[in-house]
């Protein structure tokens, strides 16, 4: 039973247009045909859950959104396997991160049944625009939602909408990056909205990255906001290290996203000889690791790329430093193919992290 009304549409992008796209996408710039939406009233819940063509949004230019910012968003991928059949990864975290991501920002809570359901069917609808898998193409997923109620006065909204749109992503060899230790800018405060999935975070980050840019940076690395000594995460993705003691350790959670990749890569961990460690890791200590070699590799993870190998630091205090040779390191290199193999079909899925959906 469908818990999404399907109204379809009367212009389908031609079979040949989408075969080009899906074969050769750019990272969000086209679109399936439809989308998931839903709408929330304060006091009749969520109503008209709907699949309807993908196309523009009327709203009230109060609409509360537009200017205090109540958005959050959800990012996955469906992933075709080679028998054709299409899966989702552990979206059902995907679905609790964004009930807790609305609790912080006094949204209503979209719940976890519904949210299920918009990826299935839109899914299931929409396959043939999940592309091949060779060369680690899928169909980028994401939820959002946000207040439309338009109302000038500051509080809470009344009324949100719930949206699903999905994006073919092409091949995400993610190059290596060096990070920027800025001095300038910090990501969260305790208490603040670090572990939630929100656009707001996403604009106080540009500056920063930016900023890291500007010095040959591709990524920043934020310390904490109190003490400015705390490993915290990048701008968009968790941060890990391998130590030459086989450890694979990275920040505790507290103001960081609690990333599917990073708690993936932790549960992956055992498997490649390594002991997974959360636990708070100083800049001091970072910086002497990586002088004296205890710290072997450092990368980036999330869904977009899974990891991306971290080869370098700069910082203004300190200068800039190398990662080992300044080439990815094997464990970042089995960590990152071992993932990709469960998602794709071709590894074990032994903790039951697949949803099939084709
Ligand atoms: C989305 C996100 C991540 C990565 O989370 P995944 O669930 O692994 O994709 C990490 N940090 C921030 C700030 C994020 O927004």
């Amino acid at each position: 039973m469908s818990l999404f009304e399907l109204r379809r549409t009367d212009h389908p992008t031609p079979e040949v247009e989408r075969a080009a796209i899906v074969a050769d996408p750019v990272f969000g710039k086209f679109y399936a045909d439809h989308m998931a939406v839903a709408d929330y009233t304060e006091g009749l819940g969520w109503r008209d859950a709907r699949i309807i063509p993908t196309g523009q949004w009327q709203l009230h230019p109060a609409a509360a959104v537009f200017h205090y910012g109540q958005e959050i968003f959800e990012g996955l991928k469906a992933y075709r396997h080679a028998d054709s059949s299409v899966w989702l990864f552990r979206p059902e975290r995907n679905a609790r991160r964004f009930i807790s991501s609305a609790e912080r920002l006094e949204m209503a809570p979209f719940p976890e049944e519904l949210f299920l359901a918009s990826l299935d069917e839109l899914v299931a609808l929409e396959q043939e625009w999940v592309p091949q898998p060779d060369g680690e193409r899928s169909l980028y997923l994401r939820p959002f939602e946000i207040a439309d109620e338009p109302y000038l006065g500051v509080r809470e909204a009344k009324n949100y909408r719930y949206g699903l749109i999905a994006s073919p992503v092409g091949a995400y060899y993610p190059a290596p990056v060096k990070l920027w230790i800025t001095p300038n800018y910090t990501r969260a405060a305790p208490g603040g909205t670090g572990t939630a999935k929100c656009g707001g975070n996403y604009a106080a980050s540009l500056a920063a990255a930016n900023e890291a840019a500007a010095h040959g940076c591709g990524q920043v690395l934020y310390l904490d906001g109190a003490e400015h000594r705390w490993l915290e995460e990048c701008g968009t993705m968790n941060f890990m290290m391998v130590t030459n003691d086989d450890q694979l350790v990275t920040p505790a959670l507290g103001s960081i996203l609690d990333g599917v990749t990073r708690d993936s890569l932790l549960t992956l961990a055992p498997e490649h000889g390594l002991t997974p460690v959360e636990r708070p890791i100083s800049i001091d200590e970072l910086r002497d690791g990586v002088a004296s070699g205890r710290v072997a590799e450092t990368f980036a993870c999330g869904t977009a790329a899974v990891i991306t190998p971290i080869v370098g630091f700069n910082s203004p205090e300190h200068g800039a430093q190398a990662v080992g040779n300044g080439e990815p390191g094997p464990r970042t290199r089995e960590l990152r193919a071992h993932l990709l193999d469960i998602q794709f079909g071709r590894a074990e899925d032994r903790h039951g992290w697949l949803r099939r959906v084709v």
